[in-house]
């Protein structure tokens, strides 16, 4: 059984007095939410913080406020579970309570909060293992050696951005509120990532996710699709994030994330080209190959690689249908609920 370090755990009542804590001890301390990332990497000894400051008291932190017209503001603990239930957030913003309820199991997303899956470490064959197993091949890049097992001459880790609401989230705009010693600042979610499997993150270590802002639902539509070995447990190996705005059938604003392939939500440049301007309907057997030769173009970004589940070729070849499907999904006449089989 593997256990946890010993460490000294806060239990600030405020997101003021958390962020406090944490900036007093610099980089030996990290925030907790659900827990559900953090203590298995610190039970397998690639992080290893002397100080944890738990978010668990911190009543301002939680909750959904808003309305769809204005735009929706959730607060970082509001767990996955309590997203899935929201009535509101189900009526008007269906596509990330999707992305929500394909999280691992109930019992993950009863603990997991949406904070911590926006923050979510990358992932790796050659990290998520225990310290012994990563001894015994020297480390890896990531945590405590110098090379990157899955391409041994590349300067850089290629660790997997693996959380199912990111893509999702970067494509329909969403923002987030973080906390510092200098005030809160709200930044674009699409600002928030690196492409680097180490510094995955462009906020400040110390800095406190407050919430999570979803725009305004004034038209656009969204849709996440997600590849996985098993459909009930486990984290995507491909996830799409989509999102057009239509004006009748032309295509006026399109964005889409490619996530677990590549060490941040990959935007999927070509393929929204591609679909600015053009008229697609739903069924309609020329809209289809339009999608599809723009979806092919999601094949050369996606950086699928042998760290994850998995064959990484065919990950890659899944890229350009899981694109098309996702398309599809965000015009009028889809189907409402998204079967991840089709
Ligand atoms: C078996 C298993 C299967 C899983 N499957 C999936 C899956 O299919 N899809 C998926 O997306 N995830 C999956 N996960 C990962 C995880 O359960 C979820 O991503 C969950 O939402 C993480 O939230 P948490 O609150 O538990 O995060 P925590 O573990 O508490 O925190 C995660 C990270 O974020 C930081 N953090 C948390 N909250 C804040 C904040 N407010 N401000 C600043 N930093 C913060 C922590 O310091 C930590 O680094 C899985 C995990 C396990 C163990």
């Amino acid at each position: 059984m593997l256990r946890l370090p010993k460490f000294s755990y806060h239990r600030p009542t405020s997101a003021a007095e958390a962020q406090r804590i944490a900036a007093e001890h610099g980089p030996d301390a990290r925030f907790v939410a659900g827990g559900t990332d953090l203590y298995p990497n610190m039970k397998r000894r690639v992080q290893r913080p002397g100080h944890v400051v738990a978010l668990s008291q911190c009543a301002e932190l939680r909750g959904v406020r808003g309305d769809a017209r204005q735009g929706i503001t959730l607060g970082a603990m509001t767990t996955l579970a309590a997203i899935e239930r929201d009535a509101l957030l189900r009526a008007q913003y269906p596509a990330f309570v999707h992305a929500a309820s394909v999280v691992s199991t109930p019992l993950l997303r009863n603990m997991g909060t949406i904070g911590g899956n926006l923050l979510l470490d990358t992932r790796c064959n050659y990290y998520d293992q225990s310290h012994e197993w990563r001894e015994a091949i020297q480390f890896c890049k990531k945590c405590d050696g110098t090379v990157c097992w899955v391409a041994p001459s590349s300067p850089r880790c290629w660790a997997v951005q693996s959380s199912d609401t990111v893509p999702l989230l970067c494509a329909i705009g969403a923002e987030v509120s973080l906390l510092s010693g200098d005030g809160e600042r709200r930044v674009p979610l699409r600002e928030l990532y690196r492409d680097d499997g180490i510094e995955y993150l462009s906020k400040r270590r110390e800095e406190l996710l407050t919430a999570l802002h979803l725009p305004a639902n004034d038209g656009w539509r969204a849709s996440y699709r997600k590849l996985r070995r098993r459909g009930s447990f486990d984290f995507p190996v491909l996830g799409v994030g989509a999102c057009l705005r239509l004006e009748g059938d032309r295509v006026v604003e399109a964005d889409l994330r490619i996530g677990g392939a590549g060490s941040w939500p990959i935007p999927a440049t070509r393929t929204v080209e591609m679909l600015r301007g053009a008229e697609l309907r739903y069924g309609d057997p020329a809209s289809d190959e339009l999608i599809r030769a723009a979806a092919q173009e999601a094949y050369k970004p996606t950086r699928a690689m042998d760290n994850t589940d998995l064959d990484a070729h065919w990950r890659k070849k899944m890229a350009p249908v899981f694109v098309a499907r996702a398309i599809r999904d965000c015009l009028p006449g889809a189907p409402e609920r998204i079967d991840e089989r089709e």
